[in-house]
């Protein structure tokens, strides 16, 4: 059994028909209850629960201040080589992109991170392209072993791996694994992944299962929004976040909600997420799991990030730079996308504070 299982069960699911069969006094049931199951969460994606907006953002704001406090997490991701092997349509890593590739060496690494600590962030995440021939297991775990030396929590989002690999690198340090399925409706997958081995829809799907198996404390999943109709993919990352936490007790479970931005090439987005949207997938998403992470990164404008603190959030990255080598070594002429929020590491202290919440820089400590 793995997820996969899951995603079958509703993969031929009639939303059209289950949408229109939504009523209001449903939506206010759903809203009255202390948890909500599957269909209750989907219903609250409908486009009837938009109408209630403000009383979703009021139940997602008191569940998230019982489980969390008035906290946001802060991380700083780091990219150390953007050589790629997929051409996944929608990034500007794709090997299709003519662009000036990067890999930093170690001495190159221990320079970036000494910039990074400077900040006063504890939490880092690791990211590579998918070319494991180049950003090798050996030369990831090696990077791992330097930012040990300046980070307390080190999370990576690389390509999918096997569970012997996740645990060699569990080994070194690692604590977090984000990994994004970008779309769950697998035709589609397969339609915007047409070389490489990110191509192998199941491979990655049970990636996240796999890291848990290896025992990683935290995992982060997602969907890109903006590929498909947006109710589905925010629904199976739902029902995938759901069916981790249950089978893995000790996993800490988050979930991502990232926006497409701009970037090398010419995508077109489909299906574009506006912030009402996206207001009504995260506060859906805290209704339906109390206790998950919902991470927001800098693909988002500074006003929103501020604006959707109180609504769910618990973990946004600060001060992101996208290219290899962007902070210490200057290199900003190469990203994997353009970000939106581009304040300090302090100006997003301060703005949290300001909120009257608190920026946690360490929550956790890698032996
Ligand atoms: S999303 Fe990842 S795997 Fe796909 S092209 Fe970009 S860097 Fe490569």
């Amino acid at each position: 059994m793995s997820f996969y299982d899951t995603y079958l069960q509703y993969k031929n699911f009639d939303f059209k028909i289950f949408f229109k069969s939504i009523t209001e006094n449903k939506i206010k049931n759903i809203l009255a209850k202390e948890r909500i199951n599957q269909l209750d969460f989907l219903t609250l994606l409908s486009e009837k629960a938009s109408g209630f907006l403000e009383d979703m953002a009021l139940k997602s704001h008191n569940l998230t201040t019982n489980n969390f406090g008035k906290t946001i997490l802060l991380f700083i991701p780091i990219y150390i080589s953007d050589y790629c092997s997929n051409s996944c349509l929608y990034c500007g890593f794709s090997a299709k992109n003519k662009i000036k590739r990067r890999h930093l060496d170690y001495d190159q690494i221990k320079t970036e991170a000494k910039k990074i600590a400077e900040t006063g962030i504890k939490h880092i995440l690791l990211l590579t392209g998918d070319a494991p021939k180049i950003a090798t297991i050996d030369y990831i775990k090696n990077s791992v072993k330097i930012l040990k030396k300046y980070f307390t929590g080190i999370g990576i989002e690389i390509y999918a791996l096997t569970e012997h690999e996740y645990a060699i690198l569990i080994n070194e340090g690692v604590d977090s694994l984000s990994i994004y399925q970008e779309t769950y409706n697998e035709k589609l997958y397969e339609k915007l992944h047409p070389i490489g081995h990110k191509k192998d829809y199941r491979f990655r799907l049970n990636a996240p299962e796999r890291a848990c198996m290896a025992k990683i404390r935290s995992v982060n999943i997602g969907a890109l929004l903006g590929l498909d109709e947006w109710q589905k993919d925010a629904f199976f990352t739902g029902l995938h976040a759901d069916y981790l936490q249950n089978k893995y007790m000790d996993a800490e479970v988050s979930v991502s909600l990232p926006r497409i931005r701009p970037h090398a090439g010419n995508f077109k987005v489909s299906h574009p997420v506006d912030d009402k949207k996206f207001i009504q997938i995260m506060t859906a998403f805290r209704i339906f799991m109390p206790r998950a992470g919902i991470a927001v990164s800098t693909r988002e404008a500074p006003q929103f990030r501020n604006n959707i603190i109180k609504l769910g959030v618990t973990k946004m990255s600060a001060g992101s730079n996208t290219s290899v080598g962007g902070y210490a070594l200057h290199n900003t002429d190469t990203k994997q996308f353009d970000i939106s929020d581009t304040r300090s590491v302090k100006e997003m202290e301060k703005a949290i504070t300001k909120l009257d919440y608190q920026p946690v820089f360490k929550d956790w400590q890698t032996l």
